[in-house]
């Protein structure tokens, strides 16, 4: 049998990418100027970094560059001028951003701030590359339904949700019995109780297999992302609660898994690199190269796993609780971590104090009247800035 490279069907592809100067958006706009002919840009966006979103813009020649911050406008004018790249600033700018049509977006703004642009993108319609998972916690039917509502195709780019969207046979979803998430178990995996304590942000953010942002890097710490993701992957996939199980996997080889009831598993292997997800992404339906480091089992030798321990995660059981409790739970639960992490990222409070924040908002009583089911975005957005606000006062009481 031979193996051909598949080649790309169409001529050039109009992509923008969401958070193009974070790790997921520049990895992504690496494998665009990769193949540069392929493609056309038409915008990248990014929060504060003006001079990192200058230089990028520069190189990859987008039809326009937008910052977040409406402070920044001029200092990025000033950067493009002469280049003949469209310029723009603000949150309003980011959503007509991510409303132009193009054929590909990726969505890769870290946080509940990226909901906005994403849902701009899913309406847009076309494909919506998802890396922001936050969004798909505090808004999941919600996007999934505009989704289906404007024929826009979702691709997660998570590795595990990639992984499983890769392995799950979407004809046959009754034949499926569960989905294995793995997680790394992040650099605390065998820290004590007491060394978890004292850790730093220093400590928090050196992952052992991913090189990620600050902020999921703290939540893969905590075990907060396998939470997250466990809520990403209810509403992304035709699965119930208790279909989804988690497995701690050092080594980050198995991205996921698929169980079905013929005892059948199917894994995605690969190694611990996002250019292979977003590449997966990015060329779908085909395939497309990705520079990454190929799998070599040898050298690895062994594949392990282990259950996850729930007394020093206990963010993994929290996740699951509000997955159970829906409603607003899930927007309560990310908007608590977004300052919660923040808080921590900034000295304001200890390493176990985040998770503790996180329940003390979820469990306030000021939170009881908005578990109900949210309805539009207009709820989510409240409960999210209600949340947040009580969050913040709650800090006070562990710094
Ligand atoms: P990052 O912090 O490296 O980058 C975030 C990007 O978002 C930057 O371009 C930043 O300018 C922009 N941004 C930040 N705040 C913003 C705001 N308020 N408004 C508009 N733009 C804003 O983050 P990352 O690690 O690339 O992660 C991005 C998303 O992808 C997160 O949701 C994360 O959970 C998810 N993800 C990341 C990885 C990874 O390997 N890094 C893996 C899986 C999923
Ligand atoms: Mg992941």
């Amino acid at each position: 049998m031979s193996i051909t490279a598949v080649q790309p069907k169409h001529a050039t592809k109009r992509v923008t990418v969401l958070g193009a100067t974070g790790s997921v958006g520049l990895n992504t706009v690496e494998l665009i100027l990769a193949r540069r002919e392929a493609y056309h840009i038409e915008a990248l966006t990014a929060y504060s970094g003006v001079e990192a979103l200058a230089e990028l813009a520069r190189r990859a020649r987008p039809r326009l560059a937008v910052i977040g911050d409406p402070s920044l406008y001029q200092a990025l004018q000033s950067a493009l001028a002469g280049t003949g790249i469209e310029v723009a600033a603000g949150p309003q700018a980011l959503v007509e951003a991510a409303q132009r049509p193009v054929d590909w977006t990726m969505a890769a703004i870290v946080g509940a701030a990226g909901l906005a642009p994403t849902l701009a993108a899913v309406s847009q319609g076309a494909t919506v590359a998802i890396a922001n998972k936050e969004c798909l916690v505090c808004a999941g039917e919600y996007v999934i339904a505009l989704a289906k509502r404007h024929g826009t195709t979702l691709l997660p780019v998570d590795s595990e949700h990639n992984a499983i969207f890769q392995v799950f046979d979407a004809g046959q979803s009754s034949a499926v019995e569960k989905i294995t998430l793995t997680a790394s178990g992040g650099p605390f995996r065998t820290a004590s109780h007491a060394e978890m304590a004292a850790a730093t942000p220093a400590q928090a953010v050196a992952h052992p297999n991913w090189n990620m942002g600050a902020k999921i890097s703290v939540d893969s710490a905590t075990c907060m992302n396998k939470g997250l993701e466990l809520i990403e992957a209810f509403y992304l996939f035709p699965v119930t609660e208790d279909q989804i199980e988690i497995v701690i996997h050092p080594q980050s080889v198995i991205h996921s898994m698929v169980s079905y009831i013929d005892g059948s598993v199917l894994a995605q292997m690969a190694s611990p690199d996002m250019r292979t997800p977003i590449a997966y992404a990015l060329g779908w339906p085909d395939r497309v190269h990705a520079p990454v480091p190929r799998l070599d089992l040898t050298q690895i030798g062994q594949l392990t796993f282990e259950a996850p321990d729930f007394s020093r995660f206990p963010a993994l059981k929290l996740a699951r609780e509000v997955l159970r409790q829906g409603g607003g739970a899930p927007i309560i639960l990310n908007a608590a971590n977004e300052i919660a992490v923040a808080g921590f990222l900034a000295g304001r409070i200890g390493f176990l104090d985040i998770v503790r924040l996180v329940e003390a908002t979820l469990e306030h009583t000021e939170m009881a009247s908005l578990m109900a089911a949210p309805g539009g975005l207009e709820v989510i957005s409240k409960i999210d800035t209600m949340a947040r606000e009580l969050a913040s006062r709650l800090q006070q009481r562990f710094a």
